[in-house]
Order: C-alpha cells, then sequence, then structure tokens
C-alpha cells in the first residue's frame, strides 16, 4: 500500500508543478484570465466546500456560466493544488458524444494540456485516455456500462452528471444507480447540474441536497412570434376563417403534445391559417413529400428563408442559429441554399450545421469567428440548446419543434415524430441570443402556441420502449425491474415496464422468473438494441455473421445511404445498382459496404462514395462497429476464431434472409398485389408506406409475400424503413417461434398474425407448425 502511496504522491507533485508553470505562462495568464470572467468563477470557493461538505449538491446556472468546463475543473485544480491530484477522479457524463468530445478538448486546452493527459473523453467507439487522466468525459451511456462490470466505482472520487434537466433517460437510470451507491460509498461526491430552475426536484430525491444557483449575466432577448414574423418579412396573417374539420383533425394529430385541449380550436386555426396561406403553397407541395415535414416546419422553411434574408440585409453583425426539427430538415435545407444569391454566396455567408452526428472538424468551425463582413448561420438541433455555447449568437430563429422519440405502450409502438418543444426549452433557446449584447429570437409560431406548451418536456423514461433500459437493469443484478423503476424520479408506466419484460421474455434474454439468462447477459454486454445483438448471435449460430454483422452495425448507426433533397432520384437509383433483385435494403447494405472496402483497398474509396451517394463517414462509423461487436461475441466464444466457419452460409441468401427475419420480428408487412399497384399492411397499422430510399418502392411487383422491417416512423401515414423480403416458411421458422424455444406468447402473437392476414397457405403450416410444438411442450 505504500508503495502505491508514494508513486502517486510523487506524481501529484509532478501534477502541480505543470499546473503552476501553465498558470504563469503568458497563454496561461491568459486563459486563466478568461476562466476568471465567467460567472461561474466569482462562486468557486463556496462550491468547492460544499462538494467537501455534502455528498451531493445540486448546481444550476445560465448556459454558458461555466458549469460544464469550470466546476470540474475547480475539484480538479484543487486537488493538484494541495498536492493529492493523483488521488482524485473525476467523472464527468454528458448525454451526447460530441458534447463530451467537446467538452473534454476544451478543458485541456484551458489547462495547456493535450487531450488525453489529466483530461481525457471515452465515448462510444472513440476515446482519449490514459494512465495520468484524473478527469473524464463521458456520456451517461458509458458510465452506466461501466457499473455492471464496476459496480462500486472503485476509485472515482467525484460524479458530476451534467444536463440533468433535459431529463434523458441514461440520466434518470443513472440517479437510481447512483442514489443506492452512495449509500455504500459515503466517500463518494455527487454533483448535479443543470441549465433551468427546476433544482428543487434533484434536490428532493437527493433527500434535500442543497442546491446552488450561478447568476449569471446575460443580455435581453427580444422575442418575436410567428405574428410578427410575418408582418416583418412582409407576410400578413389575416384572421383566421373556417377551417375544415378534417384539417383540424389532421393538424391536432401531428401535434399530440399541445396540451390544454380547450386551446386546441384557436391554435389549429391559426397555424392552419398560416399553413393554407398561398404565398406557401409552393413550399408546402415539396416538402410534404420529405418525411419531416408538413406540420409548421412547411411554413417554417421558407419562413426560415425569409427571416436569414432579413436579418441578413437590415440587421446589426452577430451571428444567427436556427434551431430546426431535425438532421433530415437540417441538410435539406443546407442543400436548398447552395443556389441561393445570398444565402449561398461564401462572402456573405457561412452556413454551418450543427447536430449530434457531424464531424469533429465541421465542430470547431462553429465555434470560431467568421471573416470579416460574413455572417456566421449556423443551422442546429435541439443540441445548440444547452450542451454547446457558440458565443457570438445575437439572432435566434427558432421553429419550435424537436424530433423526440414517443412510445406508444399500448400499441408496442415507438414512433419518431416531431413534435413541440416545452415552453422551458423555448426560453433556452431565446436565450441563446444575448450572451454578447441584446439579441433578437424570432419564434416561428403563433404567441397562443407557446402559451400552450407544456412547462417542461416529458422526461424520457417515459415516452421510449425500455427494452434495452430494462435489460441493463437485470444485469445490475437486480430482484425486480418493476421495483427498481419505481425509485426514479418519475417512474414509468407499469404496461411499459410489462411491454419490455414481455419482450425480453419472448427473444430468451429473461426466463420465466425474468432472471437473466446466458443470452441476456450476453445481449446487454452488446452496446445495441437487445433485438439486434440477439440477430447478430442468430447469424453466428447459422453461420452467416459477416454479412449479419454489417447488417446490424448498419442498423445501429445511421443509414449510410445518402438521400440529397434535389438529387433524390438519382441517389435512388445508385442504391437500386446495390440490390440484385432480391427485395432487401439490408442486402444492399452489405453489398455497398464491401465495395467500399475494396474502393478503399484500391484507394479510390472517396469516388466510390460520390458516384454511389454513401456517406464514407457513416461507412466508417460502421466498420468500427463491426469490429467492436465482433470482438465481444469472440470473446464470449459466441463466434469461431476462424472465419470462414462462421461464414460457411454468408452467400446462401435464404440463411442470411432468414436471420434478418428473426433479429427484425415481429416488424413485418404483408405485400398486397393489386392489378397494376402494390400496397403494404400491418397487423397495427393497416396500410404503411415504403420510405422513399428503400430498393423496394422502386420494383412494380415483390416476389416474396412478407416484407420485414425494423423501423417504422409514423409521421402523417406510417412509413417503414428499411426492408427486406421473406417467404412463408422463414416467417414461420424464424419469426419468433421456433428458434426462440417453445413458448405459448409466440404462439399467440402468431396467431394474430394469421388471423389477420387469413392466408391459408400459412394457417396450414402453422397448423402443423404449433402441433408439432404442442407435443414438444408436452415432453
Ligand atoms: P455551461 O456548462 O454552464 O453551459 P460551459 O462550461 O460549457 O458553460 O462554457 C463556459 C464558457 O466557456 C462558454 O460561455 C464559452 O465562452 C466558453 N467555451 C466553452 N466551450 C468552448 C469552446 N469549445 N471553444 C471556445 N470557448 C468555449
Ligand atoms: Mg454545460
Amino acid at each position: 500500500e505504500s508503495v502505491m502511496e508514494k508513486v502517486l504522491q510523487k506524481r501529484s507533485l509532478r501534477m502541480r508543478n505543470m499546473q503552476r508553470s501553465w498558470q504563469e505562462s503568458p497563454e496561461g495568464k491568459m486563459m486563466l484570465g478568461f476562466r476568471k470572467s465567467l460567472p461561474a468563477f466569482k462562486e468557486k470557493e463556496g462550491l468547492l466546500q460544499s462538494i467537501v461538505r455534502n455528498q451531493v449538491i445540486v448546481v444550476s446556472g445560465e448556459t454558458g456560466c461555466g458549469k460544464t468546463t469550470q466546476l470540474p475543473q475547480y475539484v480538479l485544480e484543487s486537488f493538484i493544488e494541495s498536492g493529492r491530484g493523483a488521488f482524485c477522479n473525476i467523472i464527468c457524463t454528458q448525454p451526447r458524444r460530441i458534447s463530451a468530445m467537446a467538452v473534454a478538448e476544451r478543458v485541456s486546452a484551458e489547462r495547456g494540456e493535450p487531450l488525453g493527459e489529466t483530461v481525457g473523453f471515452k465515448v462510444r467507439l472513440e476515446g482519449m485516455k490514459g494512465k495520468n487522466t484524473h478527469l473524464l468525459f463521458c456520456t451517461s451511456g458509458i458510465l452506466l456500462r461501466r457499473l455492471l462490470s464496476d459496480r462500486n466505482l472503485d476509485g472515482v472520487t467525484h460524479v458530476f452528471v451534467d444536463e440533468i434537466h433535459e431529463r434523458g433517460m441514461n440520466e434518470d437510470f443513472l440517479l437510481i444507480v447512483l442514489k443506492d451507491l452512495l449509500q455504500r460509498r459515503r466517500d463518494l461526491r455527487l454533483i448535479l447540474m443543470s441549465a433551468t430552475l427546476n433544482a428543487e426536484l434533484f434536490s428532493n430525491y437527493f433527500g434535500g441536497a442543497p442546491t446552488f444557483h450561478i447568476p449569471g449575466f446575460t443580455y435581453p432577448v427580444r422575442a418575436h412570434f410567428l405574428e410578427d414574423v410575418l408582418e416583418m418579412t412582409g407576410y400578413k396573417l389575416t384572421p383566421f376563417n373556417q377551417i375544415d374539420d378534417y384539417g383540424q383533425e389532421k393538424l391536432w394529430k401531428t401535434q399530440r403534445q399541445l396540451a390544454p385541449r380547450k386551446k386546441k380550436n384557436q391554435i389549429t386555426a391559426l397555424v392552419e391559417d398560416a399553413l393554407c396561406k398561398s404565398s406557401f403553397e409552393s413550399y408546402s407541395s415539396r416538402t410534404c413529400d420529405s418525411l419531416a415535414s408538413w406540420s409548421p416546419d412547411c411554413m417554417g422553411f421558407n419562413l426560415i428563408e425569409a427571416v436569414l434574408c432579413h436579418i441578413c440585409r437590415k440587421e446589426r453583425p452577430g451571428a444567427v442559429l436556427v434551431f430546426m426539427t431535425g438532421w433530415e430538415d437540417i441538410s435539406c435545407l443546407r442543400d436548398q441554399f447552395k443556389a441561393h444569391p445570398l444565402l449561398g454566396d461564401p462572402n456573405r455567408v457561412l452556413l454551418l450545421t450543427c447536430h449530434g452526428s457531424m464531424a469533429t472538424s465541421e465542430q470547431r468551425l462553429i465555434f470560431e469567428k467568421p471573416p470579416p463582413n460574413v455572417r456566421k448561420v449556423v443551422l442546429a438541433t435541439n443540441m445548440a440548446e444547452a450542451s454547446i455555447t457558440i458565443n457570438d449568437v445575437v439572432f435566434v430563429i427558432d421553429c419550435g419543434k424537436a424530433k423526440e422519440t414517443t412510445y406508444d405502450a399500448l400499441n408496442n409502438t415507438p414512433c419518431l415524430l416531431p413534435s413541440w418543444i416545452s415552453q422551458a426549452s423555448a426560453r433556452q433557446r431565446r436565450g441563446r441570443a444575448g450572451r454578447v449584447q441584446p439579441g433578437e429570437c424570432y419564434h416561428l409560431y403563433p404567441n397562443c402556441v407557446y402559451e400552450a406548451f407544456s412547462e417542461y418536456q416529458l422526461p424520457e423514461l417515459l415516452r421510449t420502449p425500455l427494452n434495452s433500459l430494462c435489460l441493463q437493469i437485470k444485469s445490475l443484478q437486480v430482484e425486480s425491474i418493476g421495483e427498481f423503476l419505481s425509485a426514479a424520479l418519475q417512474a414509468p408506466e407499469p404496461r411499459t415496464v410489462q411491454n419490455a419484460i414481455g419482450f425480453l421474455k419472448m427473444i430468451g434474454a429473461l426466463d420465466e422468473k425474468e432472471n437473466l439468462s446466458n443470452l441476456g447477459k450476453l445481449l446487454s454486454m452488446l452496446p445495441v438494441d437487445p433485438k439486434l445483438g440477439k440477430m447478430l448471435v442468430m447469424g453466428a449460430i447459422f453461420r452467416c455473421f459477416d454479412p449479419i454483422l454489417t447488417i446490424v452495425a448498419g442498423l445501429s448507426v445511421r443509414d449510410p445511404f445518402l438521400l440529397p433533397q434535389d438529387k433524390k432520384d438519382l441517389a435512388g437509383t445508385a442504391k437500386s445498382r446495390f440490390s440484385a433483385k432480391d427485395y432487401s435494403d439490408h442486402m444492399a447494405l452489405v453489398r455497398a459496404y464491401e465495395g467500399w472496402k475494396d474502393a478503399e483497398r484500391e484507394g479510390s474509396a472517396y469516388e466510390y462514395c460520390w458516384r454511389n451517394f454513401l456517406s464514407a463517414q457513416t461507412l466508417q462509423a460502421i466498420h468500427s462497429l463491426r469490429k467492436q461487436f465482433s470482438f465481444i461475441l469472440k470473446e464470449a466464444g459466441v463466434v469461431d476464431s476462424d472465419a470462414s466457419i462462421n461464414n460457411k452460409l454468408s452467400h446462401n441468401q435464404s440463411m442470411v434472409r432468414a436471420v434478418i427475419c428473426s433479429g427484425l420480428f415481429p416488424g413485418i408487412a404483408s405485400v398486397v398485389h393489386r392489378e397494376t399497384s402494390m400496397s403494404f399492411k400491418t397487423r397495427d397499422d393497416g396500410q404503411v408506406l415504403l420510405y422513399a430510399n428503400s430498393v423496394n418502392e422502386r420494383y412494380q411487383t415483390i416476389s416474396y409475400p412478407w416484407l420485414v422491417f425494423g423501423e417504422k416512423v409514423k409521421v402523417n401515414a406510417v412509413f417503414i424503413r428499411d426492408s427486406t423480403g421473406v417467404s412463408d416458411s422463414i416467417l414461420i421458422l424464424f419469426g419468433g417461434a421456433l428458434i426462440n424455444g417453445v413458448q405459448a406468447g409466440h404462439l399467440k402473437m402468431l396467431d394474430g398474425y394469421i388471423d389477420f392476414f387469413m392466408d391459408p397457405s400459412l394457417a396450414d403450416c402453422y397448423m402443423k407448425l404449433k402441433q408439432e410444438l404442442d407435443k414438444l411442450v408436452q415432453k
């Protein structure tokens, strides 16, 4: 012990010397000067004392006041200064990988060190940390994963959980686990950080933990709502007249989040009115065929253009931050602006984007000063709301929506819908304009819509399926999932929990008594949705590992096939070249990936991606994920070290199809052929449409009775994304029942499908199968 102690003491001294010499250097002094100007600095001593005295504290403060970059750094510095630097181990979680990376980079720059020395980061697939790292920024998911194997967080002295006001699922989950851990680790310190002021909620959760508020200074921001914006940009909002019931109903359906019902008529009428205005017509016809579209976004699009032009022509200098609904909208708008006489002119406008999947190089650009007389315009998702601060923003344009996953527990369907943000988010967005001088915020919705927003957003835990979460909970050796989750800040509905448990039983991750099976243990180690994890295992068992590895990696990142708005057709044609009439988007993905590997070997990867409308960045991510998955499965002994054994059947198309089916069931749609057309139906939704980019969208007929799919999205209609054609026999053999062991649940589920589709040939097959299975059960 004393040897270890000595080593650490020596290292601590070295750390102190390095810190002091940096702080005394000219650059160090300058950096320190900047840091001292942040509002958090005034609270430094009080905060440090409070952290020593209390096991848990809650800190809130205006975005940009220095919570994330300063607070963990204060703790680190004070340890180093007191000669105990090597004895502290600080973890600070971020909800998104991109902010974990950006913050770690910033903090190490503030300390004059390369990234990966004292300050490091770790996110899925990437990380920079070393044996000298004492302050680690990671995603909340990474910390949860660590807690699975290191239940006491041995050696960790401080945990900061950041952006808790967002109420992300992982954060809420972390808090349950940490609350329990604090009992066992009385020396551990927990610091919760939040941008908005709902500190009491968290304080109460931790038995009245002290709260700290960092008073920040921001300049006033003037709010303009739709009425003003329309006026300003030359559109007139006439008083709304009769809007037929159908119109209202349609709008209402896509805007469930618009809380108080009594306000419905007024609000929908106003928005609808704006939507119906003839000046918007040309836009709505274009945007309505894109998935992300029609509600206020249709008018949002050209309004954004109008407001941007207004700012560029008439307003004082300053960067513009545009909050948009999602990544699709952003890329679509960016492409559209390329040809714009003003917004597309690089001598006048520097157009940047900010979203979860942007490249690090692009990310750096958004913090930089633009050249003189060029206006910086950043198109962002709600990521720029709190976790990333762009200092020179003076104008904010807020579309009022964010893409949010919601979960329909009754139908057990996740939906990814654009929905209205909360009042807290809207205020937060507005506040981003007042960092350096008084700002302006243009909300592209009427004031009465804002009034109807819910106060805070519904916590993610209450609006997502809990399959993955429940599996993780089980691997923490928790007895009852329900009991565990009832300890959350806001517990999810029992029905949602039951659905998840039922699902995990169905795929065999849990046994009848809800204990983790061997398969369950394995799946909890794989950082993917348990359903996809299962597909991987099946791929290994049925000896077609390689293609399945690519498919699962692809399904768990993004689609590498790009779909630029103005070249939809070309992109579709390019993708269909990868489909050798096998009616499968998944196999097209496999071919595209393999082609990319070949092209890389020949040094023509760039051209290959360009020609085929593929994203090199996504392909690279797929490549890394493949490696990670196969490493885990090799360690676990699921795949053979001899690749030729794992891939004995990789060229057998039916086998690959069957394994895809086993992973994606119960995502199935029946193919309904009519004389001249073809349509698709699922049991729960009735008619569904194929996503524009699907290879199956291009065929006149599909020579399979079924399509299996991984994801459906409810917009104005239900769309299914990537799909693969399968035969009756594959569906029966791999659609849940046989492979998953004999369980009454599957049979019931299949029953439902048979009844629904009433396909006599299938029913026949099914009866035989059922008799076989019944015999087995009796044994
Ligand atoms: P908070 O977490 O309270 O929102 P941060 O600690 O993230 O605030 O940021 C504090 C300040 O540090 C910001 O206002 C900004 O001025 C500066 N800052 C943060 N990240 C960067 C960066 N990557 N580049 C330059 N300045 C940054
Ligand atoms: Mg922060």
